[in-house]
């Protein structure tokens, strides 16, 4: 209070501090005190502001800052985009071991001198591995090799294969950028379906391609190969349309190119279906 009177007396634009003789004694303070309050009334000065201590000394200089909130991680961010993730380990990418190439030739070695099957090992020209991108992001993969692919050695070279090419074209893409394989690696003969135990034999040999190709897509084509990878009994009219899972792979079933040479009002349901497999995988197609 004396040193807010004394400011404003003094000067009011330059702060002074009280002196030690100032604040000597009660006396002094309060002669000090009167005479000060005696020349501002002859100012005309007759009230003045109270200034509550509590309030001066306590009040905080800005409204108190709100909580932090707490930061809610950005689902669509990368782990070190989010800070609350920073700490945590990242997921790492699943990481190749090998030069896919190579590994790949090595299951090819095995399976062209693989007899599990009697039957197939005996009647077979040629062992039909697979062709394509080792590390796609999108496989095909149909049922059984046929005559011509007996013949060469390459999946999906026949009338059946020549359709599949035109349909992988259509979606911008070519045989060099997919990864073509069946199920089956040796032609049954007459081109009868493959029995369980065949596929059965044969199916490490489609599980280790797969683990080294790492595709994030899979395709099937037809019943037989849709049906024994995902385990289901369900008709690929009801399996298509839909993403399912195999080993946290994307699976889309569709028709086999064989059946769209018999019926071929179904190319429009298999379009739809790679309409819908090239918008899962960010590929745009032209327009119609
Ligand atoms: N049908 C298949 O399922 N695979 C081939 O390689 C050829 C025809």
């Amino acid at each position: 209070m004396n040193q807010v009177i004394r400011q404003s007396i003094v000067d009011p634009t330059q702060p002074q501090e009280a002196t030690n003789s100032d604040l000597a004694d009660g006396a002094d303070l309060a002669a000090a005190l009167s005479q000060q309050l005696d020349s501002l009334r002859l100012a005309g000065v007759n009230s003045l502001p109270v200034v509550s201590a509590v309030e001066s000394d306590h009040r905080p200089a800005e409204e108190p800052a709100e909580e932090p909130k707490p930061t809610v991680p950005d689902v669509a961010a990368t782990p070190d985009q989010n800070q609350d993730t920073q700490n945590e380990p990242p997921m790492p990418p699943t990481k190749r071991k090998n030069d896919p190439s190579k590994a790949l030739q090595v299951i090819c070695d095995e399976v062209s001198s693989c007899t599990q099957c009697e039957e197939l090992a005996s009647t077979r020209n040629k062992t039909v591995f697979g062709v394509g991108n080792p590390k796609a992001r999108l496989c095909f993969l149909g049922e059984a090799p046929g005559a011509d692919e007996d013949k060469t050695g390459e999946p999906f070279v026949g009338r059946a294969g020549k359709l599949l090419t035109k349909i992988i074209e259509a979606c911008t893409l070519t045989r060099d950028d997919v990864y073509i394989l069946n199920m089956l690696k040796c032609r049954p003969p007459e081109n009868r379906n493959p029995l369980p135990g065949e596929m059965e034999n044969c199916d490490g040999f489609l599980k280790r391609q797969l683990e080294v190709i790492q595709p994030e897509f899979i395709c099937c084509l037809g019943a037989v190969s849709a049906k024994a990878l995902l385990k289901s009994d369900l008709t690929i009219g009801k399996l298509r349309g839909e993403f399912h899972e195999w080993n946290g792979i994307k699976v889309l079933a569709t028709y086999h190119p064989a059946y769209l040479l018999r019926n071929p009002p179904a190319k429009a349901e298999v379009w739809k279906d790679m309409q819908f497999l090239m918008k899962a995988m960010g590929i745009k197609l032209p327009k119609e």
